[in-house]
């Protein structure tokens, strides 16, 4: 079964839903309210740019008349300088709105570069102070180039060309931790829909649920609160927004543990397919307005099953296939078949217990030497001048990862 049409590092994911509930046996209806019509050949771009244990998203709306942008945060104080190269490779000169979600210096820490390097339109940045050397330098550049900063007012709508966003939270004005302060916001563009909220933690997830309808809610793209930590992403609000993907922006073997393992047992409980910044990269996504395209910056596969185990690493000329177990627990492979689609030739795992954070390799005669496990064929397994992608799917049958080539 193919389930990405795709060039290569591009999963085109139409109909995935649908996939998604044959295989788990069930239906469910999203419902997404549709934002202002949007006009042919205009498509929206949303760039989580890897920043390590940080934030960074770049939105871009662009039109036959015009392109337009917005940035939520601007991960930690030495990413500056990348972020403006990063921007400006993506054609930025200006961008008509920045919203710092809240002081803290992972989601601050490169905004007064950014203002420095580029037009602004709107700073969005709720009512609070930090008292650090970061948060003043942001309000140097901000009082440098004769801004002002503007508060979100929760259910105030701002355009991004012909997409809208929505301020979500913060919804009181007086709170015990600085990560319920940060601006939540959902983005709608066409039928589309996008919901960001920094670091929010359960109490301003609450409250966003009591002052908004579950239908304005509703979104296709959820990018989890504070780095998949499981002091936010409740049950009620993932049950809510029902999201289609979830985005996670965190840092490789980062000290906190994001994402949390309970945040991403619910995600996979709920059939979420996950794409995590640690793993993948930078993390675009394209919608035209009704479906939905991701591209990550890494050759990782993309995990679809009940286990945190992906196919990490496909080097055809090597015949050589890597499988790593993300996950925190051992995992049996034991009857687990890898498949190079193309071919159709299968390796059937034999009892081997997949540690926790470990790797596992298979590959043809030529690599015998250097691979755990041997394709026992003829010749080679993967074709080097066609598309070839590798599957692998668990002693049940379900498919749990996809590498695309
Ligand atoms: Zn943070």
């Amino acid at each position: 079964m193919k389930i990405f049409k795709s060039t290569k590092h591009r999963y085109i994911i139409l109909g995935i839903i649908l996939i998604l509930f044959l295989l788990a046996g069930c239906s469910l209806t999203i419902e997404t309210q549709a934002g202002p019509p949007i006009s042919e050949e205009s498509f929206l771009k949303v760039h989580f740019i890897d920043v390590g244990q940080g934030d960074a998203t770049l939105i871009q709306q662009i039109n036959q008349d015009n392109t337009y942008n917005m940035l939520i945060d601007a991960g930690n104080n030495g990413d500056g300088e990348y972020l403006v190269e990063y921007l400006k490779d993506q054609g930025v000169e200006t961008l008509d709105y920045i919203i710092g979600t809240h002081p803290h210096s992972d989601h601050i820490g490169g905004l007064d570069d950014v203002i420095k390097g580029f037009q602004v339109g709107a700073i969005i940045m709720p009512k609070v102070m930090a008292n650090t050397r970061t948060f003043e330098e942001v309000m140097e550049a901000v009082s440098d180039k004769g801004l002002s900063i503007t508060s979100p007012v929760p259910g105030t709508s701002y355009p991004l060309g012909e997409a809208e966003f929505t301020i979500l939270a913060p919804n009181s004005d007086d709170y015990a931790s600085l990560n319920d302060y940060s601006i939540a916001n959902r983005l709608v563009f066409g039928s589309n829909s996008f919901i960001f909220t920094g670091d929010a933690e359960a109490l301003s997830e609450e409250e966003i649920l009591n002052n908004f309808n579950k239908r304005d809610l509703a979104s296709d793209v959820f990018k989890l609160a504070h780095h998949g930590s499981s002091t936010s992403n409740t049950e009620d609000f993932l049950e809510a927004i029902n999201p289609s993907y979830g985005i996670i922006s965190c840092g490789q073997d980062n000290s906190y543990g994001h994402p949390h393992r309970e945040i991403m047992a619910q995600l996979k409980a709920r059939n979420i397919l996950v794409f995590r910044t640690d793993l993948h990269g930078t993390i675009v996504i394209n919608s035209d307005g009704k479906d939905i395209s991701i591209e990550t910056e890494l050759d990782t596969g993309v995990n679809l099953g009940s286990q945190e185990v992906v196919i990490s690493g496909l080097d055809k000329i090597a015949e050589m296939v890597t499988i790593k177990n993300n996950g925190e627990e051992d995992v049996d492979l034991g009857g687990w078949r890898l498949i190079s689609v193309r071919g159709n030739q299968e390796f059937i795992f034999p009892k081997h217990i997949l540690k926790a954070g470990s790797s596992v390799t298979v590959g043809g005669y030529d690599s015998r030497d250097k691979v755990d496990f041997i394709w026992e064929l003829g010749g080679g397994v993967w074709s080097n001048s066609q598309s070839d992608p590798a599957e692998l799917y668990d002693e049940k049958g379900n498919l749990i990862s996809v590498f695309e080539d």
